[in-house]
């Protein structure tokens, strides 16, 4: 680590009150998440505002969800309990176990397109699994960014938790310092760059990132439904999520049907006029409004396509004649346009899945679900959802993360636990019994060795030895 560290001092304090064992206790813990949810309740409306200044004015965006829905604490904590495992001959009298450890100083870095809601998430299972926190929210966002820079050190106990308020410069001296765990949510090249940092320290990584998501729609389906289903997942937040469908892929015949169904349902969500909408937002900052700008000049636009710069309006746009090689289909598009990619038939919509980068979701619409099963079998993603979008994310039973350039790791719900927890395997034996131990000290037989050997197997029915 580079001298003089400008955070040195607070990761060394953190350190300090890891090593105390002040966050181990189970009644600590809970206080926390209490203390949490209290955040939550009392700061529900200015986290709306911070969301809504940051993100344009919208109704039902991405600060009005939040983690309620994974505030449980009854659901993180018997989980806290160590799991007993089965044994084998000569450790039936001891106790074996596998005790789910805090990591001990963790970093949470945030970004900028749900800021409220993916900073929480993970820091309620970093709490619950007994870590200190260093939370990074994204310096995009300068409203949310301050709102939790002020508010929640005001709720949480500040000898374990801190918020850091950083740019690019400031977090790559925060990453200089060992960290024991590091939750990244953002861009994959980002990614990279947080891994590469992690490595140094062989700091173990979850990392949330994005990357384009393909929708198969088939000639079997129900149009209407489907044109509505993929416009709400397009859309949703200007279509800054992750888990948007970034495009369609489909034949020329559906597609041709497809169009007039995506323009009634984007007229039915928005009005006429989208941009006087109070549930369409604006495009994040300059840069990004700039970037999703040039990505019109894909293809053609054949709904939507207006924008205003003054304002970082991106009309809801459809473009058609779109080539895999065009600008568009080489990065996340993260804004309210969906291309449309024409293919012959199903195999051909696999082999152009599995051409590229892994997805963080692939989406399947058909009504014959032979159709959606073989997308799912023969493609590989960090998610799947068949028939819909962006449902899969709200079921906190399922794990969410990425596969290959789209994340490694998962979170949500129990996973979310899993992910800040160790999983510590011990074996506490007794003192004595020396005689039964003694079998397994040199010199050997081959007589000693087999009873070595039967002795040690961990019999469960249907498993095998080594699995
Ligand atoms: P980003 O990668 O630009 O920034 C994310 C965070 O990294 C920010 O806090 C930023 O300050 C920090 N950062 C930027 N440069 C850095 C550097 N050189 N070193 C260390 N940290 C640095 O991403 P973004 O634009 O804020 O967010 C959009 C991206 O996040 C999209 O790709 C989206 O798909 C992804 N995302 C993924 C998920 C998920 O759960 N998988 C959720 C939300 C967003």
């Amino acid at each position: 680590m580079g001298r003089g560290n400008p955070y040195a001092g607070l990761v060394r304090r953190l350190q300090a009150t890891w090593l105390s064992g002040k966050t181990r206790p189970m009644e600590y813990r809970v206080a926390q998440l209490e203390a949490l949810g209290r955040f939550l309740d009392e700061k529900k409306q200015d986290i709306l505002e911070a969301t809504a200044s940051d993100m344009g004015k919208v109704r039902g965006g991405p600060g009005t969800g939040g983690p309620h829905g994974q505030r449980s604490r009854g659901a993180a904590l018997p989980t806290a309990l160590p799991t007993h495992v089965d044994k084998n001959l000569v450790t039936q009298l001891d106790s074996a176990f596998i005790r789910k450890d805090p990591y001990g100083v963790v970093l949470i870095i945030a970004p900028w397109n749900c800021p409220i809601y993916v900073i929480l998430v993970p820091l309620i299972g970093a709490i619950a699994a007994g870590n200190c926190v260093i939370v990074k929210p994204s310096e995009m966002t300068k409203n949310s960014e301050r709102l939790v820079a002020e508010a929640l050190p005001s709720y949480l106990d500040n000898d374990c938790f801190a918020v850091v308020m950083a740019g690019v410069q400031e977090t790559t001296r925060l990453l200089e310092n060992k960290f024991d765990y590091i939750f990244f949510t953002g861009s994959s090249s980002m990614g990279r760059i947080v891994m590469a940092a992690a490595a140094k320290h062989l700091t173990p990584v979850t990392l949330e990132l994005g990357g384009k998501n393909p929708c198969y729609v088939s000639d079997t389906c129900d149009v209407q439904n489907v044109a509505r289903r993929v416009a709400w997942g397009r859309f949703f937040n200007m279509g800054q999520t992750c888990i948007a469908p970034d495009y369609v892929l489909c034949s020329v015949e559906m597609q041709e049907k497809l169009l007039p169904a995506l323009r009634e349902a984007i007229t039915d969500f928005y009005g006429p006029k989208p941009q006087e909408s109070p549930d369409f937002g604006r495009i994040v900052g300059d840069k990004h409004f700039q970037r999703v700008q040039m990505l019109l000049r894909s293809g053609r636009a054949v709904i939507g396509g207006q924008t205003d710069e003054k304002e970082r309006y991106i009309a809801p746009t459809v473009l058609v004649d779109v080539l895999p090689s065009d600008p568009i289909m080489q990065e996340e598009i993260f804004g309210p346009v969906l291309p449309i990619v024409t293919v012959a038939n199903v195999d051909e919509a696999i082999d152009f899945i599995n051409s590229r980068e892994r997805p963080l979701v692939v989406y399947a619409f058909s009504s014959d679900d032979k159709v959606v099963n073989q997308v799912l079998e023969r493609t590989s993603s960090g998610g799947f959802c068949g028939n819909d979008t962006l449902m899969h994310v709200t079921l906190t039973s399922l794990p969410f993360g990425g596969i290959g350039n789209s994340g490694l790791g998962r979170y949500h719900g129990k996973f979310t636990f899993d992910t800040f927890t160790h999983h510590r395997g011990c074996l506490h034996r007794g003192m004595g019994r020396e005689a039964l131990i003694a079998l397994r000290y040199p010199p050997y037989s081959q007589q000693k060795l087999g009873l070595v050997r039967a002795a040690s197997e961990v019999k469960r029915k249907g498993s095998c030895l080594l699995l």
